[in-house]
């Protein structure tokens, strides 16, 4: 398939994991308590959030010190995710404390902290930028949670730092909306991604197309190591550090590779596996990224740092949804060519410390990789169980049904679970979606052919396409309507977009409205960089 078209609450109460640990162990009376006592002992306060701040003793070349720059109007809550304090041991109570939106307001440090901008550079629509850096994001630091995992707390439009160039520093309400509801929203698809704990909100004035409010969001990662982190080093020539960082990366996250031969080749293979994965994720959601610069690239193979993204609603191989992107370099279907390209960047930069041949044959297991994902991914969203040589003509014939009738992506792999093994499509909904009925009549004969030569039922088939084709997905018409409400300072929609995108593969019948195509207005929505 590689080279062809059609890649195609904040209650404040206990929280929801503590109330299923008592339920589902089921104890008595007394062991309740205790199990109580015990999370309420791990439970951490803002004061006592323990840090680790291993990237604060990497060499200081690797980053600026600085803290953040408070607004200059008080800065308030907007929204907060228990599932993402959880992880850092932080008891959902304290979400609502005044000085919960102080600290991640960018107005309060917490001991521990060791704020710092990372400095890193990388390749912005194809060509090479000398120096990038954390402009706007600060690391307050690195939480160790009481399993031993790291998550870093970065603080997004936090203010100037020595790598903005000509920017302010500053985030939007609207971009900070767009990061935490997507980011969430691809957690809940089962993409790996950065995590958002909060957004913190303030009446302070951001100068873009016109004046808008700003907002700092806390995102959390493992690691936010970019490609262009050690492109910074490669291009400076100053091997040194760039083989301090990958040391430094290999001990934290590839720490099975520490003591291997040949480990920064190895650790590169590694990376262009969880890359190429990643990208087939994407790719089978109808999901783009936008800008996928070599800065934006995680090294730990995790979608990273949302702006003009876009999920698909009528498919269209060629979707561009960054209307800055006006070559289509990063296209919807030219994702999975960008991820080698970028990864060939990658490549590049680590030759100072990697046998070249190696890393070549590193990049090589790209597309293998990524095509055998995608078709895993694209087969389950078919509800088959087996591999078939003619699954892939399957996949992309029925692709190019939907390109040709601007179909709906999402609705139409959801509905497809309706399909019947014995009478095909006796959802009329279904057959409605596709404008030439007897190419689609045709397909659905080749189809009904497939599955019956499984042993698969229908229902349970059903069951499991719908675990992998989601109902709910973050269109923009549906950020859109929370970002204009929480301009109003009505952070409703927020919430029930958020809760909503946790579990968007169950029905619910009182958010059916949630699931439709966009209406006129929602169809064409202008988002580019500037955020
Ligand atoms: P992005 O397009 O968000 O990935 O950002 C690309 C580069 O521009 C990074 O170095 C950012 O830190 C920087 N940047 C983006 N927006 C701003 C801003 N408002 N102020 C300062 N730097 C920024
Ligand atoms: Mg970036």
């Amino acid at each position: 398939m590689w080279g062809r078209q059609g890649w195609g609450s904040i209650d404040g109460g206990e929280s929801d994991l503590g109330a299923s640990d008592r339920v589902r162990v089921n104890p008595p009376i007394a062991k309740i308590e205790t199990l109580v006592v015990q999370r309420d002992m791990i439970r951490r306060t803002l004061e006592t959030l323990s840090f680790d701040n291993t990237y604060a003793r990497l060499p200081q070349a690797f980053y600026a010190r600085l803290s953040p720059t408070p607004f200059s109007a008080p800065p308030y809550l907007v929204h907060a995710n228990q599932a993402a304090a959880e992880l850092i041991d932080l008891d959902p109570a304290q979400l609502a404390r005044p000085e919960f939106s102080a600290l991640f307001g960018g107005s309060a440090l917490t001991p521990g902290m060791e704020p710092l901008a990372m400095l890193y550079s990388g390749h912005q629509f194809g060509v090479y930028v000398p120096q990038l850096g954390d402009g706007r994001a600060i690391l307050l630091g690195e939480v160790k949670n009481q399993r031993g995992e790291r998550w870093d707390l970065h603080l997004k439009g936090a203010g100037m730092t020595p790598f903005s160039r000509d920017g302010d520093g500053r985030a939007v309400l609207r971009s900070t909306i767009r990061e935490y509801l997507c980011s969430e929203a691809l957690h809940g698809l089962g993409i790996p991604t950065t995590r958002a704990l909060c957004i913190v909100g303030s009446d302070h004035a951001v100068y873009r197309e016109e004046v808008e409010t700003g907002a700092m969001l806390v995102r959390m990662a493992p690691s936010h190591v970019r490609f262009g982190t050690f492109e910074v080093f490669y291009y400076r020539k100053q091997h040194e550090h760039l083989r301090a960082l990958a040391d430094y990366v290999i001990d934290q996250h590839f720490s099975h590779l520490r003591n291997a031969d040949e480990k920064y080749a190895r650790f590169f293979i590694e990376v262009v596996e969880r890359t190429a994965k990643l990208i087939a994720r994407w790719q089978a959601v109808g999901w783009a990224h936008g800008v996928m610069n070599t800065d934006n690239m995680s090294i730990l193979g995790l979608t990273l740092d949302y702006g003009p993204y876009g999920f698909m609603d009528d498919y269209d191989a060629g979707f561009i949804c960054n209307h800055s992107d006006h070559n289509g370099r990063y296209a919807f279907n030219q994702q999975p060519y960008i991820g080698l390209w970028n990864l060939s960047c990658l490549a590049q930069a680590l030759l100072p410390v990697a046998v070249k041949e190696a890393l070549k044959a590193g990049l090589e297991t790209y597309q293998p990789l990524f095509e055998q994902e995608y078709q895993k991914c694209m087969r389950a969203k078919l509800g088959l169980i087996d591999t078939r040589a003619e699954d892939d003509e399957l996949i992309r014939d029925f692709l190019g049904l939907l390109q040709g009738s601007h179909a709906d992506y999402t609705i139409v792999f959801r509905e497809l679970s309706t399909f019947s093994s014995e009478q095909g499509a006796t959802n009329p909904k279904l057959r409605e979606h596709f404008l030439n009925r007897n190419h689609f009549d045709d397909w659905a004969a080749r189809y009904r052919h497939r599955l019956q030569t499984e042993s698969s039922r229908d229902d349970d088939r059903r069951v499991r396409m719908n675990r992998i084709n989601p109902k709910y997905v973050l269109r923009n018409y549906l950020a859109q309507a929370a970002i204009e409400k929480a301009q109003q300072k009505d952070f409703c929609e927020i919430d029930r977009l958020f809760a909503l995108l946790q579990d968007p593969y169950s029905d619910r019948p009182d958010m059916e409205a949630y699931a439709t195509p966009p209406p006129n207005w929602g169809k064409h929505l202008s988002v580019s960089c500037s955020s």
